[in-house]
């Protein structure tokens, strides 16, 4: 197909015959599918419409072109493009899923020599045993959950069809609110080509009108992100099978993904992950009087080998790291090794004082 190339205004009586073969122009045959009123080119559609006639098709009441789409936007850590994956998380991955696909072979080889231990069972039936827990877990929210819609928690509806807009899904998850408990928890999951996301009562509380709603979109947010970023797909579970058996390893892979979740909610609503990590430490009730600048700063000053084992075994980054990562936009959450302080600070004997690494304001305030 010819590009479309709008022709100089000495030309305009050309311009006007529909079927003229001239060079550069687009043909009634080349252009068969275009619905609209000016074919489709190869770029997008010009930014404003041109001051000649449309080549042909053009006529009272015809149908304008939609209108341009978004730019796409850069992935980065800022809470303005689209979210980041973690820059560990695919590298993590691949291990787990070589190491998970080379325990399988060795399961189905000692299968085939009459091997039935449960661990060689419980591998070999994998693919299975991963479809009906999938199964079992989507069925129980379908029969217990209340399901968020339009006339059931309108607002948390609201947050995620808003949450699934921003990330570019073509498709809105369900999304339920089941009995707490008094356990601050939501996930994501997924069966078949289903995938929704599940939030507790203790913790979808904190969205109420007089209370933090800005964290519960944060947290709807972290949770659309897990399933943005495929981490509730089937085959990407199957393929980390293992992780339960891979201490570090298996545990630094859901770190990652977390801190790439995290990414998600951040993108999602910035100015809830500080009231949003203060319901994770203290509560529905005193996410209010958590320090978060105070909090994040102790990443840099709790050291020592236990500290790194805490981290390492667990499957979220520590709320420290976790709540550094969020403030300090710059680079990537610490996986391993805990935060490092900006490059020229010293930690004063009290503590950082929080005036640096604020989260940023949307939009930006104007210098001028
Ligand atoms: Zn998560």
């Amino acid at each position: 197909m010819q590009p479309f190339e709008p022709q100089p205004p000495d030309q305009a009586g050309r311009q006007a015959d529909p079927y003229a073969q001239q060079g550069g122009w687009v043909s009634a045959q080349d252009t068969p599918a275009a619905p609209y009123g000016r074919p489709y080119t190869s770029g997008s559609y010009p930014a404003a419409p041109p001051a000649y006639p449309a080549p042909y098709g053009s006529y009272p009441g015809a149908p304008m072109p939609p209108p341009a789409p978004p730019q796409r936007q850069p992935r980065g850590l800022s809470p303005f493009g689209m979210p980041a994956r973690h820059s560990w998380e695919i590298p993590m991955l691949v291990v787990v899923v070589v190491l998970t696909v080379f325990a399988y072979l060795i399961a189905l080889a000692l299968l085939a020599t009459g091997n039935f231990d449960q661990y060689v069972l419980a591998f070999a039936a994998a693919p299975l045993l991963l479809w009906f827990g999938r199964g079992v877990n989507y069925a129980g929210q379908r029969v217990n959950g209340v399901r968020m819609s339009p006339t059931q928690f309108p607002e948390g509806y609201q947050m995620v069809v808003d949450a699934a807009a921003r990330f570019g899904m073509a498709k809105v998850p369900d999304a339920y609110v089941v009995l707490g408990n008094g356990q601050i928890n939501a996930f994501a999951s997924g069966h078949g080509f289903r995938r929704y996301v599940v939030v507790y009562s203790d913790l979808f509380e904190i969205g109420g009108a007089a209370r933090e709603p800005d964290a519960l979109a944060f947290i709807i947010g972290h949770e659309v992100g897990h399933i943005a970023a495929g981490h509730t797909s089937y085959w990407r579970q199957l393929g980390m099978f293992l992780v339960p058996f891979l201490p570090i390893i298996g545990s630094s892979l859901i770190r990652a993904q977390e801190y790439t979740a995290d990414n998600h909610g951040f993108c999602n609503r910035h100015t809830g992950a500080s009231a949003a990590m203060g319901t994770l430490a203290a509560g529905k009730y005193m996410n209010r009087l958590v320090g978060f600048d105070e909090m994040a700063d102790r990443a840099v000053v709790e050291k020592g080998f236990f500290v790194w084992m805490v981290n390492a075994l667990s499957s979220h980054p520590v709320l420290t790291w976790r709540m550094w990562a969020l403030r300090d936009r710059s680079r990537h959450g610490k996986l391993f090794l805990r935060p490092a302080p900006p490059a020229g600070a010293s930690v004063p004997a009290g503590g950082y004082a929080s005036s640096y690494g604020q989260l940023p304001a949307s939009p930006p305030k104007s210098v001028l």
